[in-house]
């Protein structure tokens, strides 16, 4: 137990995996004989290096250590040394999109919709038209607005790809189904202003997450 709280208060030292092999095992160190000592990989602090890229001299440590012809490069210089651009994503960073406000305007939008009137007779012709408790486009334009709002919510917060496609898949239902209401209103009735809004709010969430997702690509477009 002495031994194992040495190591621990050492952390430059990298601690031997199996130190039953300790012969001709260490390929790392063998094909750079400048070890590097006291020092921390440039991508992860919180590691000790154990090579210097051979094309950018930064320290990096074993997981980032890439043998290439007789070399060892870092994921800095990856690209460059294979001439692979795709090859330039640094570790371990999680693939954020744009956050999008006009998801959740959008999102808010349609739900306000489903509060006002949705047929200008009958049972939708009143405060939360949309909300009849019949199985109508109107009913599921509802629901899905709600949904709508939670995922748009939470796609402003976490800002990932996926939810940024929930929010797209969310508005097109919202939207869909509240132009369906208009074209295929209940029996002897009309629509009234509630699946307009609602449509236009579920085309502006989907747009603002498709915007978010599209505008990833372009580097530097204001933020
Ligand atoms: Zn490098
Ligand atoms: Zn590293």
């Amino acid at each position: 137990m002495e031994a194992d709280e040495r190591i621990r208060a050492t952390p430059e030292a990298p601690r031997p995996a199996t130190p039953a092999r300790e012969n001709e095992e260490t390929a790392v160190s063998a094909e750079t004989p400048g070890a590097v000592t006291h020092e921390r990989c440039v991508h992860h602090p919180s590691r000790a290096a154990v090579a210097r890229c051979s094309a950018c001299e930064e320290p990096i440590c074993l997981p980032c250590a890439v043998p290439v012809r007789g070399r060892v490069i870092g994921p800095e210089c990856l690209a460059a040394e294979l001439g692979d651009p795709r090859l330039t994503v640094p570790p371990e960073t999680v693939t954020a999109v744009p956050r999008s406000m006009a998801a959740v305007a959008g999102a808010a939008v349609a739900v306000v919709a489903t509060i006002g009137p949705w047929t200008r007779t009958g049972a939708g012709d009143r405060l939360l038209g949309a909300w009849i408790p019949s199985i109508r486009w109107s009913m599921i334009a509802a629901v899905a607005a709600v949904a709508l709002l939670a995922v748009a919510w939470w796609f402003r917060a976490r800002g990932t790809r996926a939810l940024a496609t929930l929010v797209i898949v969310g508005g097109a239902v919202v939207a869909s189904s509240s132009a369906l209401a208009i074209a295929f209103p209940p029996t002897f009735q009309e629509a009234s202003w509630g699946p307009w809004l609602g449509a236009v709010g579920g085309a502006i969430a989907a747009a603002g997450a498709i915007a978010s997702l599209t505008g990833e690509r372009r580097p530097r477009q204001g933020v």
